[in-house]
Order: structure tokens, then C-alpha cells, then sequence
């Protein structure tokens, strides 16, 4: 539907309008008053005074009928007296009179009368006179209005011809374009245009005029003086009764300052306060842009997180304010290194991200890299001092590193430290790779802390005989995960992913412990053997482990503690000997006996064994395993057991998997053994089973 504006009729306000009758003859007021008293508020006047009396009193009469020839005062002199003063000289007069000759009627007329009605009177003919004096009245009295709006209105109105011809502006058009009315009468608006908009934006502007006869919108215009400022305008088209568009009216508010508000606070939400570069919801967003850049042209886009070394001192010697100088002056020469398109952003403090779009080749990074440290290392100047600063630098590259903003910050900021761990004033860029070893590690961790937590793991003993009296004498704790998805795991499957840390350390514990009550609950039930656990070396040199082993024991106090063995693996990762040995010491004064795993592998030497006060030496299965084949094998079996015997030591020969090797290691003297020959590990039910009454092997 077109719902252009009309030109409507002038239409007397919603009161009914108020007409004075004036006239000495009772018979000719009736006569009126008859007349007029069913469509509007009549008064009556037998006289001139009394009719410029009621004139004058609110509300004034908004037509008045005045009989010419009256005593005292005659209808000339009222009138003459009405449009002399100020609240009635509006007033529309119509002479009611009896004189019928055209020279009186004239006369009437050239005073200013609006009309002349002869007595006696057609009273079709007088409504019909009265109203139309109303419409003119009341359409005036509109016009007025509205001129008087168009004269004070802020906005500035232009009004056109169908074909856009300027025919009126306002005079806050003239303020805001700087042309007077009369410079732009009958020219197209189009003087106004900056260049700011396309064809295509004019174009459709035109399009929604005419299919809706409204337009409102923002537009850069350019004024007389050259100057280009916003307006929000809106558009009409006007249209005669037939639908024909007869005019346009555009009216416009100047929005500069509002604009300068919007950009001011677009400022504030976008770039750093302090240094007036990108702040990190702009970084975000130039990162965004970067990327898709990068995928687009094939490019890589590099993220390089920048921390300033030593900076506290700065504030810590010459305050904020002078900090904050160098801050400025930090960003002012990274800003100067950089390529167009490149971006500087600050992240708060001492922190800030350079971004390089577009890179070819890792080269182009590198060279801004060191551009940017060389800037830095310039001297600075404050407070008459000379003041030096390095920077570390981090950088992880897209699409190498194929992540998100959020991530390739991260990572950027992860080789960021490493650049610092290594000594600072450098770059290092962030590894993909490592990462995701380090992802995969990390989850590991998780899954093993969750599986102690849900008490997924369980020991397995194997035993351990004497070989030549074939009795079990003792029992090696071997840790085994039930694992809900991937069944039972080996030692092997996941031990190597808590080496060296605190899990490891939770999970030795939690051997010890169950390892503990198992021989408690044996020993109660008479099942009385030697159970063995095997403690990694991080763990048993990790601060306190005297001290829990002995909390943890002593909840046994019924236990022969020397039941308890514990097995030291990774002898090579022993540090400090005599710490050992004094840890070793004390746990041994506690009554805990212990071995050295795996004898003659890794970096074993004679040292341990002059050094550490053990009790037993295990030697390792590779070994025993070719013995019987490979002679050099037979001969390091051979030197351990001799060794053993010289420091007074047991012997054990672990991974007996033949009674050939069960009798070999017998005939040479090794006192002890274990091995699938003799039992594999087993849950410790089945040991309990197995061993209980019979400690003797068949
Ligand atoms: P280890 O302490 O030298 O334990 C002996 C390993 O040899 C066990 O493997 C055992 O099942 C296996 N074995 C025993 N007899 C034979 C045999 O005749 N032939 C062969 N081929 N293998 C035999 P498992 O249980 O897989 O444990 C492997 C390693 O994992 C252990 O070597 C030990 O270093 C470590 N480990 C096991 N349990 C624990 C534990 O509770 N804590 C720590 N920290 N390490 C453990
Ligand atoms: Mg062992
Ligand atoms: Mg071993």
C-alpha cells in the first residue's frame, strides 16, 4: 500500500467555534442566533462597547457578524476599534447590514472586512458564508503554525518539486549546509552530495521512496564550505489526491557529534588506554581477519607474544608515571619495525602481541623479530638516567599451528616463557608437535589420577624361591591396571608416563599401602612371607619418604617390618649417594630390607654397591635369559653372583623361564630366583591359594 502524505483540509480545532452576533435589533439577534446556535457557540451584543468587551475576554470569538448601523457606536467604529487592538485585530469580521448598495459593500470590504451580508439575510447563504470564513480562519491559523514550526525547527527541512527542485529550506538548513534559502532555490540536492556514497547506495535510497514513499537513513554530506559531516535524514514524498507525487520533504538532523560520541566510545572499547594501540578485543578481532587471510591466500599469519624483561624495576625505581613513559615509547617503537597491515596490541601491564599477517616465509618473521628486539634494546631515558630493556618473545605461526585465536595466543605466550626459562632477550617459536606430545602426556596423567581415584589398580605377586630348598620364601608386589576399556595393562603401558612426578610418587604410595595391609592380612591369617615392591628412584630420593614410610608402617605395629623389601629400580637415576644411602639407612633401622633391581643394566657400578647399605642384588632378566647360549650373558651372571657373594649380599635371578636356567643359576650359586618357570604373577587370591599350606614348589 502507498502510504504517501496528503494534503489535507484545514480543520477547525475539536471545540466548537465561538461567533459573536452584533446587532441593536432584538428581532435580527434571533434571527441569527436561530441560525447559527445548532453548529457553534453563539454570543450576543446589543452594542459596540459590549461587542468589543466580549471580544476581548478568552476566549475570543473566532468569527464575529457586525450589524453596521447601530446607535452610539456604529459597526465602522467597532470595527475599526477591534483591529486596532492587539488580541482582536485577527478576528474575522462579517458586516450584517441592511445598505445594499455595492459602494458600502466596497467600502466594507477595502477596511479589511472578510465579508458582507445583506439584510434581510438568506440564511442558507449566511451558514454557508460563516463556515467558509471559519475554514479560511482555522486554515490560516494552521498555515501560521506551521510556518512558525518550519522557521524554529532544529532540524533542517528542504522541500522539492516532483522532479526534486529545491523550493523551500528552513532556516536550520542554511545553518547546516552554510548555502541561504535563496543560493539554493530551485536546485537539486544533489549539490550537497560528497562522494562519500556510491551510485548504487542513491540508487537504492530512490528505490524505497517510491515503493514506499519514506526513505530514513545516514548520510555524509559536504557543505558550502567543503566540510563533510552526518546527517540522519528521512524522505517523503508528498502526493495529491489522485496519488501523483506533487513534492518531496527531506528532513535532517546534524549527527557530527553524536558521531564523535560513537567513535570515541568505539575507541575506548577498542584500543589501550594508556598507548593508544589495539587492545585485545581488536587483537581478537585483526587475528580473526589474519586467519582468514591466511586460509584465503595461502599465507602464514604470525602471532609473537612480547614481554618486556626487568620492567618492575622500572616502576620500582622511577614510579608509574615514568613507567608508563616507556610503555608509550615501547609501543612506539614496535609500531615503527612493523609492515603495513602488521599490528601492535597491548594486553595490559607489560605484555604485547604483534601480529604478522601475509608472511611468506618464516625469514620475513625473523627479521621483524630482531628488528623488534634491536628497538628495544635502545636506551631509554628517564629522569636523566639511561635505563636499558630487552624483551622475550614467543611465537607460534598459523597454519602450522592450525588453532584458534584464543589457542594460538596460548601458545604463543607458552614459548614466550620458554624464551624467558632460556635466558631471556630472545624469540622462540612455539613446536605443534611437542604440544601435542604434551596434550597427550597431560591426558595420561589424567587418566591414571582417575584410575587410582577409582581404584582401577590391583598387585600381582610373583614368588620367590630358594633354589635349592624350592621353597617360596617371598613374593614380588607387581602392579597391574584393570583398565575398563583396554582390559588388563602391564607396568610397561603405563608407568613411563608419570615418570619423574608427583604421580609417580601418589602411585608408589598407594603400592607400599596395599602392598602393607596384604602382609598384614597374611600374617594374621599365618601365611607368613616376604613381600618385595618396587620403588622408583625419584620417588624414594623425594624429601619425606623416610618419614611416610615409617607414618605408614607403624599402623602395622603387629608386622615383622623386616617382611617388607623394597626393590630400588633405575639405579641409574640415583643422584646423590650418600643421601641415599642415609635414606636407605633409615628405612632399614625401621626393619625394611632392600635390593638393587635389575643388576648390571643401565649404569650399575660398584660404587652403589660400596655406597649403599642394601641387602639383596637382582639380576636382571635380559641376562639370565641367554645364559645358557650366549656366553658372555653366562659370564656377567657368573661376575654378579661372585660380586654379590664378595659384599655379602643375596642373590636373585629374576626371569627364570626354564628349569634349564632354574638348575644353571642353582649350579652357580644364586640363591634365589623368580620367573615363569616357577609361577607367573597372579592376583594375590590366587597366591594365597597357591602358597598358604605349601610353601614348597613342585
Ligand atoms: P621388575 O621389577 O624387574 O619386575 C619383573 C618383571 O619381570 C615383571 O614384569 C615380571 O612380570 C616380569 N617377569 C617375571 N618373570 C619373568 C619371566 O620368566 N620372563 C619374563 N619375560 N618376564 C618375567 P612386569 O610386571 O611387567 O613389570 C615390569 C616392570 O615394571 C618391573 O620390572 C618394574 O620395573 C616395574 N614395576 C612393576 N610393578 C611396579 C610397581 O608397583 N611400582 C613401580 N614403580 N614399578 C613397577
Ligand atoms: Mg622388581
Ligand atoms: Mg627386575
Amino acid at each position: 500500500m502507498n502510504s504517501k502524505t496528503k494534503v489535507k483540509e484545514a480543520k477547525p480545532a475539536d471545540r466548537r467555534p465561538i461567533i459573536l452576533i452584533v446587532d441593536d435589533v432584538r428581532f435580527n439577534q434571533e434571527v441569527l442566533v436561530s441560525l447559527l446556535s445548532a453548529d457553534y457557540q453563539v454570543k450576543v451584543a446589543g452594542n459596540g462597547f459590549r461587542a468589543l468587551e466580549i471580544a476581548q475576554r478568552s476566549p475570543s470569538p473566532d468569527l464575529i457578524l457586525l450589524d453596521i448601523n447601530m446607535p452610539e457606536m456604529n459597526g465602522y467604529e467597532v470595527f475599526k476599534q477591534l483591529k486596532n487592538h492587539k488580541s482582536t485585530c485577527d478576528i474575522p469580521v462579517i458586516f450584517v447590514t441592511a445598505a445594499s448598495d455595492s459602494d458600502s459593500e466596497l467600502h466594507a470590504l477595502q477596511m479589511g472586512a472578510a465579508d458582507y451580508i445583506t439584510k434581510p439575510i438568506s440564511p442558507a447563504i449566511t451558514l454557508l458564508r460563516v463556515k467558509y470564513q471559519l475554514l479560511i480562519r482555522f486554515s490560516l491559523e494552521k498555515l501560521n503554525l506551521a510556518s512558525i514550526v518550519f522557521d524554529n525547527a532544529m532540524e533542517s527541512i528542504m522541500v522539492t518539486d516532483a522532479l526534486s527542485n529545491i523550493l523551500d529550506t528552513n532556516p536550520a538548513f542554511s545553518r547546516m549546509t552554510g548555502y541561504s534559502h535563496e543560493e539554493v532555490l530551485g536546485e537539486n540536492p544533489r549539490f550537497l552530495k560528497s562522494g562519500y556514497h556510491d551510485q548504487a547506495f542513491y540508487e537504492a535510497m530512490w528505490q524505497t521512496i517510491i515503493t514506499t514513499g519514506h526513505w530514513s537513513g545516514e548520510l555524509w554530506n559536504r557543505n558550502k564550505f567543503g566540510e563533510l559531516y552526518p546527517e540522519l535524514r528521512s524522505i517523503s514524498a508528498i502526493t495529491d489526491s489522485l496519488g501523483t507525487v506533487t513534492h518531496y520533504v527531506g528532513i535532517s538532523s546534524d549527527i557530527s557529534l553524536l558521531k564523535q560520541h560513537e567513535s570515541k566510545l568505539e575507541h575506548l572499547a577498542h584500543y589501550d588506554a594508556l598507548t593508544s594501540i589495539p587492545n585485545r578485543v581488536l587483537l581478537a578481532d585483526r587475528m580473526k581477519q589474519g586467519i582468514a587471510q591466511a586460509k584465503r591466500e595461502r599465507t602464514m599469519l604470525g602471532v609473537c607474544y612480547l614481554d618486556i624483561d626487568g620492567f618492575k624495576p622500572v616502576n620500582d625505581n622511577f614510579g608509574h608515571q615514568a613507567g608508563d613513559q616507556v610503555l608509550i615509547e615501547i609501543a612506539r617503537r614496535i609500531g615503527n619495525t612493523l609492515r603495513e597491515g602488521d599490528t601492535v596490541a597491548r594486553l595490559g601491564g607489560d605484555e604485547f602481541v604483534v601480529l604478522l599477517p601475509n608472511l611468506n616465509h618464516l625469514e620475513e618473521c625473523i627479521a621483524t623479530l630482531n628488528r623488534i628486539n634491536e628497538a628495544i634494546a635502545q636506551p631509554f631515558h628517564i629522569q636523566e638516567q639511561t635505563v636499558c630493556l630487552t624483551t622475550s618473545i614467543g611465537v607460534s605461526i598459523f597454519p602450522s599451528d592450525n588453532k584458534d585465536t584464543d589457542e594460538l595466543l596460548r601458545h604463543a605466550d607458552q614459548a614466550m616463557y620458554v624464551a624467558k626459562q632460556s635466558g631471556k632477550n630472545r624469540f622462540h617459536f612455539f613446536d605443534p608437535m611437542y604440544d601435542q606430545q604434551h596434550q597427550a602426556y597431560h591426558e595420561a596423567m589424567l587418566r591414571i589420577q582417575e584410575g587410582l581415584d577409582n581404584d582401577e589398580f590391583e598387585l600381582y605377586y610373583q614368588p620367590k624361591v630358594n633354589l635349592c630348598t624350592r621353597k617360596v620364601v617371598g613374593a614380588e608386589a607387581l602392579i597391574r591396571w584393570n583398565h575398563p576399556e583396554r582390559g588388563l595393562l602391564l607396568p610397561n603401558a603405563f608407568l613411563n608416563d608419570i615418570r619423574n612426578s608427583e604421580l609417580e610418587i601418589k602411585v608408589g604410595e598407594w603400592v607400599i599401602e596395599t602392598a602393607l595391609a596384604k602382609l598384614m592380612e597374611w600374617c594374621e591369617a599365618d601365611f607368613s612371607i616376604n613381600v618385595s615392591v618396587n620403588i622408583a628412584a625419584c620417588h624414594l630420593q623425594s624429601t619425606g619418604f623416610v618419614q611416610y614410610l615409617e607414618k605408614t608402617i607403624c599402623l602395622y605395629p603387629d608386622l615383622p617390618f623386616e617382611r617388607l623389601h623394597i626393590e630400588i629400580l633405575e639405579t641409574a637415576a640415583l643422584e646423590d649417594f650418600s643421601v641415599v644411602a642415609s635414606t636407605i639407612k633409615a628405612c632399614r633401622h625401621l626393619g625394611v630390607l632392600f635390593s638393587l633391581d635389575d643388576f648390571g643394566t643401565g649404569y650399575s657400578s660398584l660404587s652403589y654397591l660400596h655406597h649403599l647399605p642394601i641387602d639383596t642384588l637382582k639380576i636382571d632378566q635380559t641376562f639370565v635369559r641367554d645364559m645358557l647360549v650366549d656366553k658372555g650373558d653366562n659370564a656377567i651372571v657368573k661376575g654378579v653372583i661372585a660380586i654379590s657373594k664378595a659384599f655379602e649380599l643375596n642373590t636373585v635371578a629374576e626371569g627364570i623361564e626354564t628349569m634349564e636356567h632354574f638348575h644353571a643359576l642353582h649350579a652357580l650359586g644364586c640363591e634365589f630366583g623368580q620367573g615363569y618357570a616357577i609361577a607367573r604373577p597372579m592376583p594375590a587370591s590366587v597366591f594365597h591359594d597357591r602358597y598358604n599350606r605349601d610353601h614348597e614348589i613342585n
